[in-house]
Protein backbone atom coordinates (compact mmCIF):
# COMPACT_ATOMS: atom_id res chain seq x y z
CA UNK A 1 0.00 0.00 0.00
CA UNK A 2 1.41 3.45 -0.99
CA UNK A 3 1.61 6.32 1.65
CA UNK A 4 -1.44 8.23 -0.07
CA UNK A 5 -3.44 5.10 -0.07
CA UNK A 6 -2.44 5.00 3.69
CA UNK A 7 -3.30 8.73 4.42
CA UNK A 8 -7.12 8.23 2.51
CA UNK A 9 -7.66 5.81 4.94
CA UNK A 10 -6.90 7.87 7.55
CA UNK A 11 -8.53 11.00 5.98
CA UNK A 12 -11.84 8.40 5.20
CA UNK A 13 -12.22 7.43 9.14
CA UNK A 14 -11.47 11.07 10.80
CA UNK A 15 -14.60 12.25 12.94
CA UNK A 16 -12.74 15.72 14.12
CA UNK A 17 -15.17 18.21 13.24
CA UNK A 18 -18.61 17.48 15.06
CA UNK A 19 -20.85 19.97 12.92
CA UNK A 20 -19.38 18.23 9.78
CA UNK A 21 -19.86 14.23 10.86
CA UNK A 22 -22.96 15.59 11.53
CA UNK A 23 -24.03 17.23 8.46
CA UNK A 24 -22.19 14.79 5.74
CA UNK A 25 -23.67 11.69 7.86
CA UNK A 26 -27.26 13.13 7.30
CA UNK A 27 -27.42 14.47 4.03
CA UNK A 28 -26.34 11.02 3.27
CA UNK A 29 -28.98 9.43 5.42
CA UNK A 30 -31.65 11.85 4.24
CA UNK A 31 -30.58 12.13 0.22
CA UNK A 32 -31.88 14.04 -2.82
CA UNK A 33 -34.54 12.68 -4.30
CA UNK A 34 -33.09 11.88 -7.78
CA UNK A 35 -30.40 10.14 -5.69
CA UNK A 36 -32.62 7.92 -3.07
CA UNK A 37 -31.71 4.66 -4.50
CA UNK A 38 -27.72 4.99 -4.12
CA UNK A 39 -25.94 4.36 -0.95
CA UNK A 40 -23.89 7.48 -0.18
CA UNK A 41 -20.72 8.13 0.96
CA UNK A 42 -20.98 10.27 3.93
CA UNK A 43 -17.84 9.92 4.54
CA UNK A 44 -14.74 12.46 4.55
CA UNK A 45 -13.38 12.82 1.00
CA UNK A 46 -9.36 12.47 0.21
CA UNK A 47 -7.85 13.58 -3.43
CA UNK A 48 -7.55 12.04 -6.64
CA UNK A 49 -5.52 12.03 -9.67
CA UNK A 50 -1.63 11.58 -10.08
CA UNK A 51 0.74 10.75 -7.70
CA UNK A 52 3.54 12.57 -9.46
CA UNK A 53 2.09 15.57 -10.76
CA UNK A 54 3.05 19.39 -11.03
CA UNK A 55 -0.30 21.09 -11.04
CA UNK A 56 -2.40 20.84 -7.45
CA UNK A 57 -6.02 21.69 -8.33
CA UNK A 58 -7.81 23.02 -5.14
CA UNK A 59 -11.41 23.29 -4.30
CA UNK A 60 -13.23 24.41 -0.89
CA UNK A 61 -14.99 20.95 0.25
CA UNK A 62 -16.91 18.18 -0.69
CA UNK A 63 -20.55 18.65 -2.52
CA UNK A 64 -23.80 17.57 -0.08
CA UNK A 65 -24.83 15.25 -3.53
CA UNK A 66 -21.34 15.32 -5.64
CA UNK A 67 -18.15 14.10 -3.61
CA UNK A 68 -20.40 13.28 -0.40
CA UNK A 69 -22.34 10.92 -2.23
CA UNK A 70 -19.83 9.05 -4.74
CA UNK A 71 -16.55 9.23 -2.34
CA UNK A 72 -14.73 11.41 -5.26
CA UNK A 73 -13.21 14.37 -5.09
CA UNK A 74 -15.64 17.02 -7.34
CA UNK A 75 -17.58 14.09 -8.84
CA UNK A 76 -21.11 13.40 -9.31
CA UNK A 77 -22.48 16.99 -9.62
CA UNK A 78 -22.50 20.22 -11.70
CA UNK A 79 -19.00 21.86 -10.41
CA UNK A 80 -17.73 17.88 -11.21
CA UNK A 81 -18.59 18.06 -14.79
CA UNK A 82 -17.10 21.52 -15.77
CA UNK A 83 -14.31 20.63 -14.05
CA UNK A 84 -13.50 17.24 -15.55
CA UNK A 85 -14.52 18.12 -18.81
CA UNK A 86 -12.30 21.22 -19.24
CA UNK A 87 -8.78 18.83 -17.62
CA UNK A 88 -9.87 16.85 -20.55
CA UNK A 89 -9.83 19.52 -22.86
CA UNK A 90 -6.47 20.38 -21.74
CA UNK A 91 -4.84 16.39 -22.09
CA UNK A 92 -5.04 15.93 -18.37
CA UNK A 93 -7.69 13.31 -17.90
CA UNK A 94 -8.73 10.37 -20.08
CA UNK A 95 -12.19 11.63 -20.66
CA UNK A 96 -14.61 14.21 -19.85
CA UNK A 97 -17.24 12.05 -17.36
CA UNK A 98 -16.64 11.92 -13.69
CA UNK A 99 -19.69 9.62 -12.06
CA UNK A 100 -18.02 7.90 -9.54
CA UNK A 101 -15.57 5.49 -8.86
CA UNK A 102 -14.91 2.62 -11.54
CA UNK A 103 -15.86 5.11 -14.19
CA UNK A 104 -12.40 4.51 -15.64
CA UNK A 105 -11.40 8.17 -14.83
CA UNK A 106 -7.76 8.71 -15.07
CA UNK A 107 -5.54 11.97 -14.48
CA UNK A 108 -2.02 12.46 -15.44
CA UNK A 109 -0.36 15.90 -14.34
CA UNK A 110 -2.74 16.89 -12.15
CA UNK A 111 -3.85 16.27 -8.71
CA UNK A 112 -7.18 17.25 -7.32
CA UNK A 113 -8.19 17.77 -3.46
CA UNK A 114 -9.84 20.08 -1.39
CA UNK A 115 -8.92 21.75 2.30
CA UNK A 116 -11.47 20.73 3.68
CA UNK A 117 -12.87 17.00 3.24
CA UNK A 118 -16.29 16.78 4.88
CA UNK A 119 -19.20 18.67 2.96
CA UNK A 120 -20.18 21.43 5.35
CA UNK A 121 -23.47 23.05 5.62
CA UNK A 122 -24.01 26.17 2.70
CA UNK A 123 -20.62 25.20 1.31
CA UNK A 124 -19.04 27.31 4.20
CA UNK A 125 -16.48 25.66 6.62
CA UNK A 126 -16.02 27.31 9.82
CA UNK A 127 -12.14 28.62 10.06
CA UNK A 128 -11.75 26.36 12.93
CA UNK A 129 -13.14 23.88 10.69
CA UNK A 130 -10.53 24.56 8.42
CA UNK A 131 -7.57 24.65 10.69
CA UNK A 132 -8.82 21.14 12.05
CA UNK A 133 -8.38 19.63 8.82
CA UNK A 134 -4.96 21.62 7.23
CA UNK A 135 -3.13 18.71 8.99
CA UNK A 136 -4.02 16.43 6.25
CA UNK A 137 -3.74 18.96 3.68
CA UNK A 138 -0.12 19.58 4.58
CA UNK A 139 0.51 15.66 4.90
CA UNK A 140 -1.79 15.21 1.02
CA UNK A 141 0.35 17.78 -0.20
CA UNK A 142 4.00 16.66 1.00
CA UNK A 143 3.09 13.29 -0.61
CA UNK A 144 2.98 14.78 -4.22
CA UNK A 145 6.85 15.29 -4.58
CA UNK A 146 6.59 17.13 -8.18
CA UNK A 147 4.11 19.37 -7.19
CA UNK A 148 4.88 22.84 -8.27
CA UNK A 149 2.34 24.81 -9.59
CA UNK A 150 -1.69 24.81 -7.43
CA UNK A 151 -4.74 26.23 -9.21
CA UNK A 152 -6.67 27.83 -6.37
CA UNK A 153 -10.40 27.70 -7.28
CA UNK A 154 -11.89 30.32 -5.11
CA UNK A 155 -10.60 33.16 -2.38
CA UNK A 156 -10.86 30.18 0.38
CA UNK A 157 -8.96 27.26 -1.75
CA UNK A 158 -6.00 30.61 -2.36
CA UNK A 159 -6.13 31.53 1.28
CA UNK A 160 -5.52 27.77 2.04
CA UNK A 161 -2.62 27.14 -0.14
CA UNK A 162 -0.44 30.36 1.09
CA UNK A 163 -1.30 29.19 4.44
CA UNK A 164 -0.15 25.79 3.69
CA UNK A 165 2.94 27.35 1.86
CA UNK A 166 4.02 29.37 5.15
CA UNK A 167 3.66 26.55 7.42
CA UNK A 168 6.06 24.60 4.85
CA UNK A 169 8.69 27.66 5.51
CA UNK A 170 7.99 29.60 2.20
CA UNK A 171 8.51 33.24 2.25
CA UNK A 172 5.22 34.74 1.07
CA UNK A 173 5.52 37.93 -1.09
CA UNK A 174 4.70 40.96 0.70
CA UNK A 175 1.59 42.29 1.02
CA UNK A 176 0.39 38.87 1.00
CA UNK A 177 -1.48 38.28 -2.06
CA UNK A 178 -5.08 38.78 -2.91
CA UNK A 179 -7.55 36.52 -4.67
CA UNK A 180 -8.36 37.70 -8.15
CA UNK A 181 -9.46 35.18 -11.06
CA UNK A 182 -6.56 35.04 -13.14
CA UNK A 183 -4.52 36.16 -10.27
CA UNK A 184 -0.97 34.45 -10.61
CA UNK A 185 2.05 34.42 -8.13
CA UNK A 186 4.94 32.86 -7.33
CA UNK A 187 5.75 31.93 -4.28
CA UNK A 188 9.17 30.39 -3.55
CA UNK A 189 9.37 27.50 -6.11
CA UNK A 190 5.76 27.52 -6.33
CA UNK A 191 3.53 29.41 -8.55
CA UNK A 192 -0.31 29.60 -7.30
CA UNK A 193 -2.87 30.59 -9.80
CA UNK A 194 -6.34 31.86 -8.90
CA UNK A 195 -9.54 31.20 -10.29
CA UNK A 196 -13.40 31.20 -9.66
CA UNK A 197 -15.02 28.39 -8.49
CA UNK A 198 -16.46 25.96 -10.37
CA UNK A 199 -19.67 26.26 -8.98
CA UNK A 200 -22.89 26.38 -10.38
CA UNK A 201 -23.32 29.63 -9.28
CA UNK A 202 -20.70 30.60 -11.61
CA UNK A 203 -20.65 28.54 -14.31
CA UNK A 204 -24.40 29.07 -15.08
CA UNK A 205 -24.35 32.72 -14.34
CA UNK A 206 -21.72 33.01 -16.87
CA UNK A 207 -19.36 34.49 -14.14
CA UNK A 208 -17.15 31.41 -15.13
CA UNK A 209 -17.29 30.29 -18.68
CA UNK A 210 -15.26 27.00 -20.12
CA UNK A 211 -12.94 29.75 -22.05
CA UNK A 212 -12.41 31.53 -19.05
CA UNK A 213 -11.30 28.72 -17.01
CA UNK A 214 -9.24 27.20 -19.71
CA UNK A 215 -7.38 30.01 -20.00
CA UNK A 216 -6.25 30.00 -16.36
CA UNK A 217 -5.93 26.16 -16.69
CA UNK A 218 -3.49 27.23 -19.94
CA UNK A 219 -1.72 29.78 -18.05
CA UNK A 220 -0.94 27.26 -14.67
CA UNK A 221 0.31 24.52 -17.33
CA UNK A 222 2.88 26.60 -19.18
CA UNK A 223 4.13 28.28 -15.74
CA UNK A 224 7.92 27.87 -15.30
CA UNK A 225 8.65 25.12 -12.67
S1 LIG B 1 -13.20 18.25 7.86
FE1 LIG B 1 -11.23 17.16 7.98
S2 LIG B 1 -10.62 17.21 10.14
FE2 LIG B 1 -12.84 17.70 10.02
S3 LIG B 1 -13.90 15.71 10.28
FE3 LIG B 1 -13.66 16.06 8.08
S4 LIG B 1 -11.73 15.04 7.55
FE4 LIG B 1 -11.75 15.28 9.78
Amino acid sequence: MTRLAVLRDEIHACRRCPRLVEHRESVAIEKRRAYRDQTYWGRPVAGFGDGRAPLIVVGLAPGAHGANRTGRVFTGDRSGDFLYAALHRAGLANQAESRGPGDGLTLRGVYVLCPVRCAPPDNAPLAEEIATCSDFFDRELALLPRRRRFLALGALAFSAVLDHLARRGVALPTPRPKFGHGVAVSCGPYRLHGSYHVSQQNTQTGRLTAAMFDEVLRAALEAPG
